[in-house]
């Protein structure tokens, strides 16, 4: 094995240390104390969990952190009228609404009615424009800290070739978005693209966010290429039980690459941490407050 590992899990550790000092500055002198609302509507297990990961993240960072547990047949009336309360309470600073959100619900509707400076996730229709136009804006956190991860590994990004696999609203597009605001010259692929391989060869910095096991394997790697592994997939291990695994084929891929990121322990972690960022730097916008450096795009 060549590669570097980027090792996810103490960075993201060394982010929320960040945070943490932010909140106690900000509550020593100002006398505020960042609020993150989750709302998850519904019993769906993986979001229970991520949602108790994300309460105790924000609480161990210095944070208050409300969570709104609603039944699985919450009429849309009724979320929009506590996501119209979250927006006018003051202590609320950021506010999530755990997705997928169940059938008869209107994702878009419902995250748009966010107030774009409480949007943590950065998924609000104003906050990708402002991405998309190189703009301050919320930004979602996934992509983020595929970002922060890079900037520390390389320094300067600029005119690196960057090949995102995937174009999701939530990873792929505001990943390359991201990108090419650090100066690379980027290329979204997905499902349709010709010659993935060839694609992926052409690249310094990979970016897989697919959602298809260990789909890509290291003779689709340049040597030396930066691989940022976005995937988190279960599958079934030969001798019974599960494991998580990337997009990746992380052995083959770390024979080839500079640099790779693992799953889990590399994303993942990052994930999170960049939730409580995002929260820090909605309160220091909503209050006129001075925004911790490094922590946002
Ligand atoms: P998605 O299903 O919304 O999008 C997947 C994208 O992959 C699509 O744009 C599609 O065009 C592309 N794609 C599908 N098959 C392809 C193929 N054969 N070749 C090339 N492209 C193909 O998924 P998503 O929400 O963007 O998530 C992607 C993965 O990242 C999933 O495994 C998800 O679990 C994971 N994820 C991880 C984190 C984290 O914190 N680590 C956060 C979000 C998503």
């Amino acid at each position: 094995m060549s590669a570097q590992i980027i090792d996810g899990k103490a960075f993201a550790a060394k982010v929320r240390g960040q945070v943490a000092e932010h909140v106690t500055r900000i509550k020593e002198e100002n006398g505020i104390t960042p609020g993150l609302a989750v709302v998850l509507v519904g019993e769906d297990p993986a979001s229970q969990v991520y949602v108790r990961s994300k309460g105790k993240q924000t609480v161990e960072a210095g944070m208050n952190s409300y969570e709104h547990k609603l039944d699985a047949d919450t009429s849309q009336d009724d979320l929009l009228k506590l996501i119209a309360d979250l927006n006018a309470d003051k202590d609320v600073h950021g506010i999530l609404v755990q997705l997928p959100l169940p059938k008869h619900l209107n994702e878009d509707l419902v995250i748009n009615s966010i107030a774009p400076e409480k949007d943590v996730d950065g998924f609000h229709i104003s906050n990708v424009g402002l991405l998309g136009t190189g703009q301050k804006s919320m930004v979602p956190c996934t992509p983020l800290g595929c970002l922060m991860m890079l900037r520390d590994y390389h320094g300067s990004l600029s005119g690196m070739n960057a090949v995102v696999i995937g174009r999701s609203n939530i990873v792929g597009k505001p990943m390359a978005q991201l990108l090419l605001g650090d100066s690379c010259t980027v290329t979204i692929a997905h499902s349709r693209t010709k010659d993935l391989p060839a694609v992926v060869r052409g690249a310094d910095i990979v970016v897989a966010a697919v959602g298809r096991p260990e789909m890509v394997p290291g003779d689709w790697i340049k040597p030396g290429a930066t691989v940022i592994d976005v995937g988190i997939n279960r599958i079934d291990k030969p001798e019974g039980g599960t494991r998580l695994v990337g997009d990746v084929d992380y052995a083959s891929c770390a024979e080839v690459a500079g640099a790779v990121t693992p799953v889990p322990g590399g994303v993942g972690p990052m994930t999170i941490a960049c939730l409580l960022a995002n929260t820090v730097t909605a309160c220091c916008r909503i209050h006129g407050l001075v925004e911790p450096e490094g922590l946002t795009a």
